[in-house]
């Protein structure tokens, strides 16, 4: 199995869960963003998704029959303000990874999609099969990158299943992983950062959302629990299952505030805050139905509640407050 992005924050914990389920782990990145010490499994292979002569032959000598594909860029503003990288990485590199494995035989893709190619939601829980119109330019690389899977599986025969991830969070339960993004936009990072003394405070994104408190409503889903849904889509693409996708989160639904105080309680002070003006493009409220990932796969995350989360979370950042920079 071949996973590009394994060294990333989601791919490190992909490899590490197919490590334990016993698969032969090939891992694929370019170390732009990810960590060779976050790679715990598998074998690693320093490469570009744009360089195909690499990827053909990591593919062949391999003997790689699946590939699960999280390599790409995921910052929401980063995305607005330079759509040539976004468009490039994400979905111009993505085709070439598509092109190559149909050149070595391969037909099965795990792809890692997102809730943001929703957009602003007319009703939640999000179904699948609600409309998509992606409010910032990550969103629409993986949208168009869906749409160019449907377009290979009817034209040459491809499987894929995507996965639509809602707010991945928490760290595996080792705290030997998990999340350093630098620099660090999503919010549990950032909020157990300041309970560290790294930040002054955390700056609230918007406090006039409609909503119970005012402030954005997101459904944080373990990151383990999302690793091992990429194992259950690959064991079912090699059962010969049709192509789908399918939303992942915890069906429930936490406003920013309520992270924050999950998090002092978890950390055991109080966390300073700051309110702020909205960030563009966030939309109110994004909680999932994972109904059919549950019912088609059997997924059912372990990680079902908030608190859980936010202390596996707890336990990487306290131990490594530098994250894989000290070691
Ligand atoms: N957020 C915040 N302050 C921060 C970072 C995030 O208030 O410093 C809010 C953000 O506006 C959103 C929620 O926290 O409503 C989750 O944001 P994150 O960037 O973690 O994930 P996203 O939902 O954008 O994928």
């Amino acid at each position: 199995m071949l996973v590009t992005g394994g060294a990333g924050y989601i791919g490190s914990h992909v490899v590490k869960e197919l490590t334990i389920a016993g698969h032969d782990v090939v891992v694929y990145d370019n170390l732009s963003k990810g960590h060779r010490e976050a790679v715990r499994g598998g074998t690693f292979i320093h490469g570009d998704l744009a360089d195909k002569g690499l990827l053909r032959e990591t593919m062949r000598a391999h003997g790689v029959d699946v590939v699960v594909h999280l390599a790409a860029d995921t910052s929401v503003a980063e995305s607005m303000s330079n759509p040539a990288v976004y468009y490039q990485n994400n979905v111009v590199n993505g085709l070439t990874l598509l092109d190559t494995m149909l050149e070595c035989g391969v037909k099965r893709i795990v792809f890692s999609s997102s809730a943001a190619v929703y957009g602003e939601p007319e009703k939640v829980p999000i179904t699948e099969d609600a409309s998509k119109r992606p409010t910032n330019v990550y969103g629409e690389t993986k949208l168009v990158f869906e749409g160019i899977l449907a377009a290979y599986d009817r034209a040459y025969g491809l499987k894929y299943i995507s996965l639509r991830y809602f707010n991945a969070a928490g760290a595996d339960e080792s705290g030997e992983i998990g999340e350093d993004h630098n620099p660090e936009t999503q919010l549990i990072p950032i909020v157990l950062q300041t309970a560290l003394g790294q930040r002054p405070y955390l700056e609230i994104y918007g406090t006039d959302y409609p909503t119970r408190d005012g402030t954005c409503i997101r459904d944080y889903i373990h990151v383990s629990d999302l690793a091992v849904a990429h194992i259950l889509a690959a064991e079912a693409l090699m059962n010969g299952v049709p192509s789908n996708v399918y939303n992942l989160g915890n069906e429930s639904g936490h406003s920013v505030r309520e992270v924050v105080s999950v998090a002092e309680k978890v950390v055991g002070h109080k966390i300073p805050v700051r309110e702020a003006g909205r960030r563009p493009g966030d939309p109110a409220v994004l909680v999932a139905s994972s109904e059919k990932i549950r019912r088609d796969l059997g997924w059912r995350p372990r990680y079902a509640n908030l608190e859980d989360i936010v202390a596996s979370a707890w336990k990487w950042h306290s131990r490594h407050p530098r994250g894989y920079e000290a070691g």
